[in-house]
């Protein structure tokens, strides 16, 4: 049985942060660093998991790339699915799309168009909240499909892009913040 509460400090010194990457003024705050600690990663997974455990998750979307790592990890603790919400053009199937704009840039996400039932319980799951945006596109598909979405979690937020006010009609959940973004 996971028991395991994360230490939000030990999390937080367990992330990287690369100054100007992808481009001049962005923070890029790596998770690599965090998934190269099997303590830090265990404490991460356990967390959500014993946050999500018994709340009737049936479908689990994790957004490329960095997402896929924790949807593979905490999906089977939750005894749901795992769907991946991928940029454009690498799933094979027919998906349903949606564009939307990045803290640099913009891009488009796909999904499956059967990996998701009407009514079901969706919780999705990004490694960082930024502005919102990409979540929010996900948050669309799961919602044209006719999904639920239960809860959106993220290991990192950072609240200086206000992505928690954008998303502020879903449950969100995060590990540790970093501020000055
Ligand atoms: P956003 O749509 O603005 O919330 O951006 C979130 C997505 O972009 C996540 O998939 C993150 O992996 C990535 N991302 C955005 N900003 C950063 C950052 N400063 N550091 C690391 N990843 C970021």
């Amino acid at each position: 049985m996971l028991t395991t509460t994360a230490c939000p400090s030990t999390l937080k010194a367990l992330i990287r942060t690369i100054p100007d990457f992808p481009k001049p003024g962005i923070q890029f705050r790596d998770i690599t660093t965090l998934l190269e600690s099997p303590s830090g990663w265990k404490q991460t997974i356990d967390s959500l998991a014993n946050r999500y455990r018994g709340r009737g998750i049936q479908k689990l979307v994790a957004i490329e790339s960095r997402g896929f790592a924790l949807g593979g990890a905490l999906a089977p603790h939750l005894g749901c699915g795992l769907v991946l919400a991928r940029k454009k053009g690498k799933l094979p199937g027919k998906v349903v799309r949606q564009e939307y704009a990045l803290e640099y840039g913009h891009d488009c996400i796909e999904i499956h168009t059967d990996a998701i039932r009407r009514g079901e319980s969706c919780l999705i799951i990004d490694d960082l909240l930024a502005t919102g945006g990409t979540c929010q596109a996900t948050c669309s598909l799961v919602e044209r499909m006719g999904g639920r979405v239960t809860s959106c979690a993220f290991v990192v937020n950072l609240p200086d892009l206000k992505g928690s006010q954008r998303l502020a009609r879903y449950d969100l959940h995060w590990l540790v913040e970093f501020d000055g973004d």
